[in-house]
């Protein structure tokens, strides 16, 4: 079982179809389990076909369908063939969760162009194509929904992430105009903007780092997984039908 505690929401998706990409570990593991515990059928997307593995069987030891599928983000070919392949299996795609998600993080002057490219390609062009191919059959879905996990650091920057911030930036603007042009077909997008949450990207920033970090938070504490997981289930419930193009941050305070 992964870190993730129980959903702490009673949100009912039964009898629908999500996708999530980065599902293998970290927050996309732990909303793909929020996700199938509220009774949606998952389809778990990852590059880490390993661990994609303990994702989906955690998920069938539920009880709940859930399918692998390795697929790197960047590769506009593979993403329409896993999204017709998702729908041909389960019949109907109505959630999509784009969370797969990478730093590369450096000074601005000393940043390598591969450091920019690998962090704009995953994080934006990723969340692009995987909204693209799932569009049309979202969009039959009685109540499509597109949530983007962005971060605080599109919104408000952070030293050392100008790729990464740019990246997330992006994926807000991707989002907002998502909603604008999904809306009449009754599909909303919306941002979902962790700030630090405890997950082995956050990890590798060592202790240290941390300690300054949770003196930072208004809250005091880092995210968990779950706190992000949560915000997800209410963007996918019935609950929030009437909300599109928003930016939900999930940060403890930290961009008040
Ligand atoms: P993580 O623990 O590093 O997990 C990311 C997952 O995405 C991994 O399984 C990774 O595979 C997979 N992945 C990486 N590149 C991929 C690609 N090209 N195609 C398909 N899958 C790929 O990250 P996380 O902390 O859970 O973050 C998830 C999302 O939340 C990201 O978008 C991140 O930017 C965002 N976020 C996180 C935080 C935080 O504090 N953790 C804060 C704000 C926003 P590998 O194992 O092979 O790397």
């Amino acid at each position: 079982m992964s870190e993730c505690m129980k959903p702490r929401l009673s949100v009912d998706l039964s009898g629908q179809v999500a996708l999530v990409t980065g599902a293998a570990r970290g927050l996309g593991r732990t909303i793909a389990e929020a996700l199938a515990r509220c009774g949606a059928r998952l389809a778990c997307i990852d590059i880490n076909t390993e661990l994609l593995g303990d994702a989906i069987a955690a998920i069938r030891a539920m009880g709940t369908e859930a399918e692998p599928w390795a697929c790197d983000v960047t590769d506009g070919d593979r993403v329409s063939q896993v999204v017709d392949e998702v729908v041909k299996r389960f019949g109907q795609l109505d959630i999509l969760v784009n969370n797969a998600g990478i730093t590369r993080d450096g000074l601005l002057i000393r940043m390598k162009d591969d450091q920019w490219d690998a962090v704009l390609n995953i994080n934006l062009k990723g969340t692009f194509l995987f909204t693209r191919a799932a569009a049309r059959p979202i969009m039959k879905s009685p109540r499509g929904r597109i949530i983007n996990i962005a971060s605080v650091s599109g919104l408000m920057g952070n030293p050392g992430q100008a790729n990464y911030s740019a990246s997330k930036a992006g994926v807000i603007g991707l989002t907002r105009t998502a909603s604008r042009e999904l809306a009449s077909r009754g599909v909303t997008v919306n941002a979902v903007a962790p700030g630090f949450i405890a997950t082995d990207m956050t990890a590798k920033l060592g202790e240290e780092t941390l300690e300054l970090i949770r003196k930072e938070i208004p809250l005091g504490r880092m995210g968990q997984p779950q706190d992000v997981a949560d915000a997800v289930l209410f963007l996918a419930s019935p609950a929030a039908e009437f909300i599109t193009g928003h930016v939900l941050t999930v940060d403890g305070g930290l961009t008040v």
